[in-house]
């Protein structure tokens, strides 16, 4: 069902757009300093990203500032922090068995994901993941809990709508992620 979209398209400008409204928000917040915040993208040569878009998936959004030349990159739906591979392709690739299934076979196969990069993804997932402020933030939201071993699979089932909404929500979901610097989480337990 999810992979489907790593051949999408639609689903791919989709995502480009989010980021243009997260790197806008960044812009509209300016640097701490009180300085503007100017545009100074990341180059980045994707993996896992479709030929008709990638032109598009070339560069991260970044800004610098003016005064105290401090870096400031937006969140990010298409990028899950250095990896050279999509978010997108992270994710899915990470949810299935690789080499289990036919279809896992094929996907793995398609990106060319090395199997030790595969297994780099998956002790991520599962050793690292849950230490992050953002799963110690939100694990208890999830009812009933989200087994630590099932993720980044067992998360997707819990976002609601279709496999592009859930993707969608997930991808958004793990933005804090993305930046050194950890977003202010809402107040709450
Ligand atoms: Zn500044």
């Amino acid at each position: 069902m999810c992979h489907a979209l790593l051949q999408d398209p639609s689903f791919f400008r989709l995502l480009l757009r989010i980021d243009e409204d997260l790197a806008g928000e960044t812009r509209a917040g300016g640097c701490s300093c009180g300085g503007v915040l100017h545009r100074a993208d990341y180059p980045r040569k994707p993996r896992g990203c479709l030929a008709a878009v990638r032109a598009q998936f070339e560069s991260r959004f970044s800004f610098c500032c003016n005064r105290c030349r401090r870096r400031c990159t937006s969140r990010s739906v298409r990028f899950l922090g250095q990896r050279v591979y999509l978010g997108l392709a992270v994710v899915l690739v990470s949810a299935r068995h690789a080499g289990q299934t036919p279809a896992a076979a094929r996907l793995s196969g398609m990106l060319q994901v090395p199997v030790r990069t595969l297994g780099r993804w998956r002790q991520w997932w599962r050793d690292r993941f849950p230490l992050t402020p953002l799963w110690q933030w939100a694990c208890a939201r999830f009812l009933p809990p989200v087994d630590s071993g099932q993720i980044p699979g067992g998360l997707i089932e819990r976002f609601t709508g279709e496999p592009a909404q859930r993707l969608r929500r997930l991808l958004i979901f793990l933005t804090p992620l993305t930046v050194r610097r950890m977003i202010a989480l809402p107040e709450g337990r």
